[in-house]
């Protein structure tokens, strides 16, 4: 199997992407300008959605949502916080639309339960107690770093090539069709030669493609932003029962509370700027949500871009959360796709079809899928020798028993992370 492809971009949906084209028996080399997970998918809000968000209005993304939340608790267990998520209406309209998604949960096989207000306080006591109407839905927390790294070592045990530090400057085309890449690590920049290129760049795509004379696909960069409070004050996914909207999601993440999001399209998603007036704008609906809030201030705020589809009618709100693998044959150009938007929670589908679709191109393949499981990725790692700290490991397993077993992950990611090759 000698066919080489390139994957361009360690988000999500690149590192599953290059997890199911090694499975399939390609020669796999994907390339990230900075870390595992320094672009969107390590600047999320940290749900692993059911799909109850997205019921009501993007019947598609909620399906993918709701099937992906359930393939990833069980595949990755071990990196996700199964705390449940509740919709909380507080006032009659809001009342109104959890009837509407009570209903949409129901036609789209996304559980949800209504439940009491005075049961649910007890169990959220921060919430605003002027609550109404309570449905309960099955969202979770995603702890971004340690997932993601789960993946790329993955992808590595399983035969593909990861080089972090590694910005592609260029996808060279030859005569209509990809040849491969320019790119710049620490040991100055080379054209590598590859049979097909998956641009996952995802929101910075427009940099990379017009830089190599390639049409952007329609894609619609959007900047949200998140503020985090020290402390824990809530023990599950509190959404604001409404269209998704600005400030409407508080949730715990380890030992602090995230509340978000924004969503204003931009022009350079390379350069972009934060108004406070919006922050304050958010602060103030989370407020509403949750009144402790009130009297604290944030500790920081964080901002990422979406990558959404862009069909042009509609705002970044109302763009669907769902995804497109787009080929650029129709610019005239053979030997590259691009993905297009998505959510963390859909990363693993949108690897899985890209690395099909690559598939169907080059045929003789093995179609078999493998399983995988996420669960045991760092143990089989850490056994194979393919860690270079090992010194380090121990000291962390060390640790272990001790009061800050718990704290330990992060770390373990990152020591792992390093072990990666830095190109
Ligand atoms: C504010 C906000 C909140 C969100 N909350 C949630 C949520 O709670 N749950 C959820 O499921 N989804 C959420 N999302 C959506 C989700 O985070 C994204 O859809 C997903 O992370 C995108 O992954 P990606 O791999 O496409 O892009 P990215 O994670 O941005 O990956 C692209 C990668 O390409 C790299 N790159 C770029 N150019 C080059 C180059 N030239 N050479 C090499 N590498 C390059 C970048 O460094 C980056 O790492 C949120 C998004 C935002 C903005």
């Amino acid at each position: 199997m000698t066919d080489k492809i390139a994957v361009i971009g360690g988000g999500i949906t690149g590192l599953f992407t290059t997890l199911y084209l090694a499975n399939a028996g390609f020669n796999v080399h994907l390339y990230e300008r900075g870390d595992i997970a320094s672009g969107t998918s390590g600047h999320f809000h940290g749900m692993l959605h059911s799909g109850a968000r997205y019921a009501v209005n993007d019947e598609i993304s909620a399906r993918e949502c709701a099937n992906e939340n359930r393939i990833i608790f069980e595949m990755a267990s071990n990196f996700v916080e199964d705390t449940g998520g509740y919709f909380v209406a507080l006032n009659g309209e809001e009342a109104e639309y959890g009837s509407i998604l009570s209903r949409r949960c129901n036609a789209l096989g996304i559980l949800s339960e209504e439940i009491q207000p005075e049961e649910f306080l007890k169990l959220e006591p921060f919430v605003n107690p002027s609550a109404q109407k309570i449905l309960r839905v099955p969202d979770r927390i995603i702890h971004s770093y340690e997932f993601s790294v789960a993946v790329a070592l993955e992808a590595l045990m399983n035969g593909a090539s990861i080089s972090t530090n590694s910005n592609v400057e260029k996808i060279n085309v030859e005569a209509g069709s990809v040849k491969g890449i320019t790119v710049s690590g620490v040991n100055g920049t080379r054209r590598e030669s590859f049979d097909y290129v998956v641009n996952a760049t995802g929101p910075y795509s427009s940099g990379l493609l017009s830089r190599s004379g390639v049409e952007t696909p329609p894609l619609m960069p959007a900047v949200g932003s998140m503020a985090v409070y020290n402390g824990r004050f809530v023990n599950s996914v509190i959404n604001r029962m409404r269209k998704p909207s600005d400030g409407d999601i508080f949730l715990p993440y380890g030992e602090v509370s995230i509340l978000g999001t924004l969503a204003t399209v931009v022009d350079n998603p390379e350069e972009f700027e934060v108004d406070s007036e919006d922050i304050e704008m958010m602060v103030e609906e989370g407020n509403e949500m949750i009144p402790a809030l009130g009297g604290m201030k944030y500790s920081r705020i964080y901002s990422s871009i979406r990558p959404l589809v862009d069909d042009s009618s509609k705002s970044a709100r109302e763009a669907t959360r769902s995804f497109r693998i787009i080929e650029h044959t129709e610019d005239g150009l053979n030997g590259l796709v691009s993905l297009v938007g998505g959510k963390f929670t859909t990363g693993r589908l949108i690897g899985e079809q890209t690395a099909d679709y690559v598939t169907g191109k080059f045929g003789n393949r093995d179609r078999s899928k493998k399983k995988v499981d996420l669960n045991s990725t760092y143990e089989r790692f850490s056994r194979s020798g393919k860690c270079r700290y090992p010194e380090l490991l121990k000291m962390l397993g060390d640790k272990r028993g001790t009061i800050d077993e718990e704290r330990l992950n992060p770390a373990l990611s990152l020591i792992f992370a390093a072990s990666i090759c830095i190109d």
